[in-house]
């Protein structure tokens, strides 16, 4: 089901500030493997299953679009799934819908402190961990490792190779656009808007690739991780409006706002060719945008 999702993904083209772009509808893969996470997962469940797994397990934010792609990955290839959730006081509250959907999907969820989950990467933990539950294949947070990545390279087409001079695209763990920028042509650019604050994901994706055709900003971040501010939303309402293209607020919105800033300060040649991949997400969209 991989191969044919991935072959017939729509791009849609757009006028912002009188530069066209094409956006790459990932959010379209898949109603509920949605964007980007359908193409980090690929490879993971392929190798789970060839390894002979019955069981996935995962971590997550209580919002998280990885745990709900997974969450419903898994049941379809028929893997048990535990999800390992950040916020030992969501275990008392009733679920909020990414949750409540990963649950009814089959995914049983544990809630952790969020010390403990700080730790989630730490060899100790994962020792640990690996002794608590021998029999399941562990992705990590936001599910990216070399097979993700390896995943992710697909996003890209030989005619987007040839295509275009710039591709853009929200960063998270960096798995995304690690791969995008192993999969590009070297005359290419490959721009990251950075849904966090700080440059330490620039220092992740330089250990991940020797290519140095990219760059990450954080200056779109509007504060931090799912952070908003009143420019972020309305942003987004008239984007939505204008284009009829849906957003959310924590990657693929401050992209965009990043995006058309960049345009209206000119940033580029009014002929330069961009693709904007929207990578989905649309599962934690606030209603009350
Ligand atoms: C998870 C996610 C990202 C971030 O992807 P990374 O590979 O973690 O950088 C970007 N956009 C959306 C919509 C996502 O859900």
């Amino acid at each position: 089901m991989f191969e044919q999702i991935a072959q017939s993904i729509p791009y849609q083209r757009i006028s912002v500030g009188g530069v066209n772009i094409s956006i790459k509808r990932l959010d379209l893969v898949h109603p509920h493997i949605s964007g980007n996470k359908f193409f980090k997962l690929k490879y993971n469940l392929l190798a789970a299953q060839q390894q002979g797994y019955k069981k996935l397990l995962t971590f997550g934010g209580a919002y998280s679009n990885h745990i709900a792609a997974t969450a419903y990955a898994a049941q379809l290839f028929g893997f048990e799934s535990l999800g390992i959730i950040r916020g030992e006081e969501l275990a008392n509250k009733s679920l909020n819908p990414t949750l409540h959907t990963a649950q009814q999907f089959g995914m049983q969820l544990q809630f952790v402190t969020r010390e403990a989950y700080r730790q989630k990467q730490s060899s100790a933990y994962l020792a640990q961990l690996h002794q608590d539950y021998p029999d399941y294949y562990v992705i990590p947070e936001g599910g990216t490792n070399p097979l993700a990545i390896q995943g992710c390279t697909e996003i890209l087409s030989d005619e987007d190779r040839q295509n275009y001079d710039l591709i853009c695209c929200a960063v998270g763990t960096g798995g995304t656009i690690t791969g995008l920028i192993e999969a590009s042509h070297s005359q290419q650019q490959v721009l990251g808007f950075s849904a966090l604050k700080g440059d330490f994901l620039s220092t992740e994706v330089e250990q991940l690739t020797p290519k140095r055709n990219w760059q990450i900003t954080d200056q779109y971040c509007c504060g931090g991780y799912a952070k908003t501010t009143s420019e972020l939303l309305q942003f987004i309402q008239d984007f939505e409006q204008q284009y009829d293209i849906p957003l959310e607020q924590i990657y693929t919105g401050k992209m965009l706002l990043g995006l058309s800033d960049l345009i209206q300060q000119a940033a580029f040649p009014v002929d330069h060719r961009i693709l904007v991949i929207h990578s989905g997400g649309l599962q934690g969209r606030l209603t009350a945008l």
